[in-house]
């Protein structure tokens, strides 16, 4: 290790600085297609438009984990051409849309008739959105976007007046004391007229914005899932490209929202995956033993024989929808994709709303670049948004969520499908616009109030523990490097989370990052909270369920977290 500088000295060096014209934060779908428009509107109009993309995975895609069935109707806008072009990686289209209510032993299919057609998969496909943004990046690329992917952005920057114009990126080489190494290089400042916030639901730049401008003020609190994922290869007999199957019901109880999707891709893989809503109830609830218990039912696990796993990772996932999109725009920048909450729940895609709101975002962006605007609010794309094919989307399914939440699964269902045809027969609800019920965070019952879930063993071959998985989804972060899950109060966790909920860090999490660990285990004395940040896949559960509020994602030494192949 190199001579130790402490943190106050290290902030005393002078980040080196670089302009341009909009700086996009997150290479995800919404941010690709914001730099792709941005360029295609400056070619068009032969005008210089300099724009930078900067990504914290190691390269673009790694960080991406999505279902996913993607609709295309913001290629379609982005890039029209885009079925003609051989390396787009959309090559299967949906062939059978199935969607079964589960119960412990067995299941019924309901009948895709009842359903209205805005739930229909037919011309979506079935596809890695991953290798969907390796491509986004290659089209950017070719049109003259920078892309520094293993770059994270760790800092708004402000002007005298308090608007954004930029973002720092965070410095490398500083162990855990927060002293610097001989690694050490310090974060560049760049420096741009507007900021673009695309790093996906609950990014930690988002964040700060969102309160430092107070963009929610008026709307509902953002309401979130955990999706979690395998991607497995499976028999040839077994594999059905384009199928398309969602479940609700076991192994969740009714009071707890979520569900399972199965898609079946090219090369005999498919991917499996489950959410569950984070406002869940009983702490001792793990997301990640009900995902591995739902394979196990009679009517899925069948599909997994003979089977290889060959990656896993997990991500939130929005699901406030309508009523909980924050004010998209602020002074120097505007909020993108699910960095904006833009899923539609229902029918849980938010890709092709990314796509469009990145569209959407650069058109009012360069509008006011070319009006001669700098560092100012493009409040256009905010009032636009709604009027938008993205506000006509969430608009249809907004009383969904509150539906679930306040019925239950089963009645939620049912009443969020009768809502729904109401909203596309009459365009309205006789429900009007429900509102959510509490922020997630704020919905756990204590220990005492609830019975404790008890998990089976994994089996190692159909089902695993976390460890095994995270080692499958190519985690690696520089181990001596700052924490980057930042407690507000250290003694949190085992003075308050330990007795009222048993610390549910330890379960929510679906990457053993956080551990109670005893001095005298037996005993269960001494205890002791443990942060394994390593493992961290970067899902942002963990600021979002924590009971206390207690923990900030805060991002790590780029290029650290998963390295998702094709997720
Ligand atoms: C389990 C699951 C299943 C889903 N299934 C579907 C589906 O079937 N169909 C569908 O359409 N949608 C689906 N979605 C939703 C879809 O994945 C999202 O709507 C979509 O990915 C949002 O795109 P985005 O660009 O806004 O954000 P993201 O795709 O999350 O991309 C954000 C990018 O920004 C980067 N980033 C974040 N913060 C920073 C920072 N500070 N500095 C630098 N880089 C940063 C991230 O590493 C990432 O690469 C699913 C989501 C989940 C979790
Ligand atoms: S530490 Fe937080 S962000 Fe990281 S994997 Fe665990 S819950 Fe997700």
């Amino acid at each position: 290790m190199g001579e130790a500088m402490d943190r106050p000295e290290r902030e005393g060096i002078e980040r080196e600085g670089m302009d341009f014209d909009v700086i996009v934060v997150g290479a995800g779908p919404a941010g690709l297609s914001t730099a792709i428009r941005l360029r295609q509107l400056a070619a068009e109009r032969s005008a210089d438009l300099s724009v930078v993309v900067v990504e914290k995975g190691s390269e673009v895609g790694a960080h991406i984990l999505s279902g996913a069935v993607v609709a295309t109707n913001g290629l379609d806008r982005l890039l029209p051409d885009w079925r003609s072009d051989e390396d787009a990686p959309l090559k299967t289209p949906v062939t059978e849309d199935v969607f079964t209510q589960l119960t412990e032993k067995g299941g019924f299919r309901l009948p895709n008739r009842v359903f209205p057609s805005l739930m229909s998969n037919h011309g979506n496909f079935v596809a890695s959105l991953a290798n969907i943004t390796r491509w986004l990046a290659a089209q950017a690329e070719a049109l003259g976007v920078e892309i520094y992917p293993g770059f994270g952005a760790a800092e708004l920057l402000f002007d005298d007046h308090g608007a954004v114009r930029g973002v720092a990126t965070g410095d490398m080489g500083v162990d855990k004391s927060g002293a610097v190494t001989e690694r050490f290089t310090r974060g560049m400042e760049l420096r741009a007229k507007y900021t673009v916030l695309a790093e996906g639901a609950r990014g930690s730049l988002s964040k700060v914005a969102i309160k430092r401008f107070g963009l929610d003020e008026g709307r509902q609190a953002q309401k979130y899932g955990i999706g979690l994922k395998e991607l497995w290869q499976v028999q040839p007999d077994k594999h059905k490209p384009g199928r398309v199957e969602h479940s609700f019901g076991w192994p969740l109880d009714d009071s707890t929202a979520g569900g399972s999707f199965i898609y079946h891709m090219e090369d005999g893989l498919v991917s499996v995956g489950f959410v569950v809503h984070l406002d869940y109830q009983n702490p001792t609830l793990s997301p990640f033993d009900e995902f591995q218990r739902f394979k196990t039912h009679p009517m899925v696990r069948g599909l997994f024989e003979g089977a290889k796993r060959v990656s896993y990772g997990a991500r939130a996932i929005a699901s406030g929808g309508w009523q909980s999109v924050p004010r998209l725009s602020f002074p120097g920048g505007v909020l993108a994709g699910c960095s904006a909450g833009f899923v539609n729940v229902a029918r849980i895609k938010g890709s092709h709303n990314a796509v469009l709101s990145g569209v959407l975002a650069a058109e009012h962006i360069y509008e006011a670049l070319s009006a001669g605007r700098a560092n100012d609010e493009v409040v256009a794309y905010e009032e636009a948004w709604r009027e938008s094919d993205i506000g006509k989307d969430l608009w249809r399914v907004r009383n969904v969520k509150p539906l679930w939440s306040r019925l239950g699964t089963r009645a939620g269902v049912v009443a969020g499908g009768a809502d729904m045809w109401s909203n596309q027969l009459f365009g309205r609800s006789p429900l009007g616009t429900m509102k959510h019920a509490k922020p997630d965070w704020a919905s756990l019952k204590r220990l005492d109030e609830v019975t404790t879930i008890v998990y089976p063993k994994p089996d190692g071959i159909l089902t695993f523990d976390r460890l095994s998985s995270v080692f499958v989804s190519n985690t690696n972060h520089e181990e001596d490097q700052p924490p980057h899950l930042v407690l507000k109060d250290p003694s949190i966790p085992v003075e308050r989370n330990l007795p009222l909920y048993g610390e549910p860090a330890r379960l929510y999490c679906p990457a053993a990052v956080f551990e109670i660990v005893y001095a005298d285990e037996a005993a269960k004395t001494g205890p002791r909270f443990v942060i394994n940040a390593q493992n961290c896949v970067h899902c942002k559960t963990c600021d979002i369920k924590d009971p206390s509020q207690n923990i900030d994602w805060v991002t790590p030494e780029g290029g650290g977290g998963p390295n998702y192949p094709n997720m």
